[in-house]
């Protein structure tokens, strides 16, 4: 694709300040935009962890980053009636279940002890307790739960591209893989009518993006997204996951890592190319 064709966006929750970490991935994205479209997007589904605030001080720091993109922002909690015509439609496949697990259900019913058990990008494979349970019974205090054998067995082979500089080139996402360690991910959780894995699917494709650009600790989401993106025939975009950004001690910064705010280093007189440096970038790009 002609990098002037390029939609790229950068997505982060307003659960805490921006740090380091977060204008490294805002930087990315807009640098791979270059001559075409950075977009932004509020990744706020969980409304008892995302605050407004947090949103305000998200525009400041990445205006004074230097960083422009078109508005309105989309916000994902105005779009829930979206996922749910996404969750309609997969139900009509038959390929979603309510689930009622608890975290202790889910645990308490794995019978092999879990040390050394590949985790899956939602950490433990859910055994599939609620599997038989249908749509017709579902409440809101219910997770509705992807059943990752319906739905492998409706699409073919599955495969993405990724830019970023780890693991450049075309990936064959393994069905293994997905069936026994992703396995019956969450689409919508408990009492939020979505779940993160819908949603960026949803909206990746609503905002036309060709090149997601976010942090190597999700390029094990992306094989679900794909599948996603398959079951509900999106356009698929490309991929770019670049490299975690950590502290001295090699330890990926938190968003609770306040020390590391960007608001902070701003306070104490750092300059917007003071950061690109910080974090190997060109000035002034
Ligand atoms: N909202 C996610 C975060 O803040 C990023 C999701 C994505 O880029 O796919 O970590």
């Amino acid at each position: 694709m002609p990098p002037e064709a390029r939609v790229t966006r950068f997505a982060p929750s307003p659960t805490g300040p921006l740090h380091l970490g977060h204008a490294y991935a805002a930087l990315v994205a807009f640098e791979r935009a270059a001559r075409g479209r950075f977009l932004l997007r509020i990744e706020d589904i969980d409304q008892s962890r995302c605050r407004r605030e947090y949103e305000a001080q998200i525009y400041e720091d990445l205006h004074w980053l230097g960083l422009v993109w078109p508005k309105p922002v989309m916000r994902q909690s105005d779009r829930m009636a979206e996922y749910h015509a996404a969750l309609a439609r997969l139900a009509q496949d038959g390929l979603i279940y309510p689930c009622r697990c608890t975290r202790a259900d889910i645990r308490a019913s794995l019978s092999a002890p879990q040390e050394g058990v590949p985790l899956g990008p939602d950490g433990v494979t859910y055994p599939g307790t609620c599997r038989a349970h249908s749509m017709s019974e579902a409440s809101p205090q219910d997770a509705i739960r992807l059943n990752m054998g319906a739905a492998l067995a409706r699409v073919g082979s599955l495969a993405f591209v990724e830019h970023g500089p780890e693991h450049p080139g075309r990936h064959v996402i393994d069905r293994d893989w997905l069936r026994d360690v992703a396995g019956d991910v969450v689409l919508a959780r408990r009492d939020m009518g979505t779940s993160y894995h819908l949603s960026v699917v949803v909206d990746d494709a609503a905002q036309a993006i060709t090149e997601v650009t976010r942090g190597a600790d999700l390029f094990d989401a992306t094989p679900v997204h794909v599948l996603l993106q398959e079951l509900l025939q999106l356009p698929q975009p490309s991929y770019y996951h670049h490299e975690l950004i950590r502290d001295n001690d090699g330890k990926r910064l938190a968003k609770r890592d306040d020390a590391r705010a960007l608001a902070l280093y701003r306070a104490q007189g750092l300059t917007p190319d003071d950061i690109r440096l910080t974090l190997g970038l060109v000035p002034g790009a």
